[in-house]
């Protein structure tokens, strides 16, 4: 049983996407799948006949908003329109409790259904339906996949985490790690190559860990040689390292291998040991600061960024003055700051959420405005320096367009003359709080001639 010829071609689709890079990756297989399936993109959530809340719940702050938006799309539901579908991190961790909260949601599914997702929704159009038992993501990968750029792709290597950080909810709702076999991958990046990508941004919770679960000795170096030698990809990029899987071999290959951005994404999360050891994270603060200063020693222009989180259960005024230490001496290209948030099942909620909110703010403002001086002034030192910029689109303020130097600082070109996917070499002009303005003085690959 599937949908109708005439039912499809009258049906549209609409996707809000949550939460991480994952995600985003995971919502271009559902649009693959529906559109193969012969659904069209609606322009807006109104207008669509199946809506599709993709979910993140790592913090609460982020899963109140989604309960919001899909208590807002239910509750204008006009004659069993539009059907509503739950999937991601809530679905698989809530499961059937969604439809019992919701009871204008129609079909909860996990990534692991995604194949089966027509077949759920013509029986979603009988009765309500929950599909999550199974929890292997790897089988998202080979689904259609519709990219919202067109030159740069998310490319999963592996999927679900093993670490239990005590704060973190996703090895509950991402499941165990696997990592993917390094054939399947290569041969999805010379996919990726042939048909225009010049930049691949490599995905995994830990890519560090990437084979430890394969029966083949390989590595994450192997994935980064791999993908090098592909035709066509000029710039990978990786997401997220782990302090305390990163290698000294995976530091000289992002210095070695041309096509590695010279970016490291290093979420520190804590300055203090004692908050780290509770975290569960495996690294001391040294053994952190070891690894910046060997990659920075390693890796000429190296960018550095970061993930903190203030106000853990415990965190005295000492241990985050300990924060802003290492956030003084490591001097992050930028951080991402987060209010430690309790979440179901984890270790931590055992702990208590007993930093008080109004103590939570402060320190993270505080972090904040450190931070903000600090990217202020790195991105000022970058003025009148060149940099290879890919254009990734037009801006959404002024007729900018706005692109990424292989640090991933965002810059902001007024050219004429410019496409989305080219790469140029541009002059720093000037550097505002979170950008930089540029000019490009000569391109080094346009898509529209290769
Ligand atoms: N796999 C990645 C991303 C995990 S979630 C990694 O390991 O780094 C992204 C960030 O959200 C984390 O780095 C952490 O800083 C933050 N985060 C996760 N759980 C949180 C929680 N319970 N409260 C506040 N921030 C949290
Ligand atoms: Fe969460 Fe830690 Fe795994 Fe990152 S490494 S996804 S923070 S458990």
């Amino acid at each position: 049983m599937t949908y109708t010829e005439k039912d499809k071609n009258s049906h549209s689709y609409f996707i809000r996407t949550y939460g991480c890079q994952m995600n985003l990756h995971d919502s271009e297989h559902i649009s693959g799948l529906l559109e193969e399936a012969g659904f069209k993109p609606a322009a807006e959530i109104g207008q669509a006949d199946l809506v599709i809340f993709n979910t993140c719940m790592v913090r609460k702050s982020a899963e109140q908003k989604i309960f919001g938006s899909i208590a807002s799309v239910t509750s204008n539901k006009d004659a069993g329109k539009p059907m509503i579908a739950v999937c991601g991190c809530m679905a698989q961790v809530y499961g059937v409790e969604l439809l019992n909260r919701f009871p204008g949601v129609d079909l909860v599914f996990g990534l692991g259904a995604v194949g089966e997702l027509e077949r759920l929704l013509v029986m979603a159009k009988e009765r309500r339906v929950c599909a999550i038992e199974n929890l292997d993501e790897c089988l998202i990968d080979a689904l259609p996949c519709v990219r919202e750029k067109r030159f740069k792709a998310w490319l999963p290597i592996s999927h679900g985490c093993n670490n239990f950080c005590s704060y973190c909810i996703v090895p509950f709702a991402r499941g165990r790690e696997k990592s993917r076999n390094l054939d399947e991958i290569l041969e999805e990046a010379s996919r990726l190559g042939t048909d225009g990508v010049v930049e691949v941004v490599l995905l995994g919770h830990n890519v560090n860990s990437y084979g430890a679960d394969l029966p083949d000795d390989v590595d994450f170096v192997d994935v980064l040689e791999g993908v090098s030698r592909i035709p066509g990809i000029r710039r990978i990029r990786f997401e997220t390292s782990h302090p305390k899987n990163i290698t000294e071999r995976t530091i000289a290959a992002i210095a070695q291998i041309p096509e590695v951005c010279e970016h490291l994404h290093l979420p520190v999360q804590s300055g203090s040991d004692a908050v780290l050891k509770k975290m569960n994270r495996g690294y001391t603060r040294d053994y952190y600061l070891d690894i910046v200063d060997t990659a920075r020693k390693l890796v000429s222009g190296l960018s550095v960024t970061t993930d903190i989180i203030v106000g853990f259960p415990g965190e005295t005024d000492e241990q985050f003055e300990e924060t802003l230490n290492l956030v003084r001496r490591v001097e992050f290209d930028s951080a991402y700051v987060f209010l430690y948030s309790p979440r179901p099942g984890t270790r931590a909620l055992q702990m208590g959420d007993d930093v008080p909110i109004e103590t939570k703010r402060k320190r993270f403002d505080e972090l904040h405005r450190l931070q903000q001086r600090i990217t202020a002034r790195k991105l000022q030192s970058m003025v009148g320096k060149r940099f290879e910029v890919l254009i990734e689109g037009s801006a959404q303020k002024g007729d900018f367009f706005e692109g990424r130097t292989r640090g991933n600082h965002v810059v902001l070109i007024s050219d004429y003359g410019l496409v989305p996917g080219m790469i140029v070499e541009a002059n720093i002009i000037s550097a505002g709080g979170h950008a930089l303005r540029g000019r490009a003085e000569k391109v080094l690959c346009n898509p529209l001639l290769e």
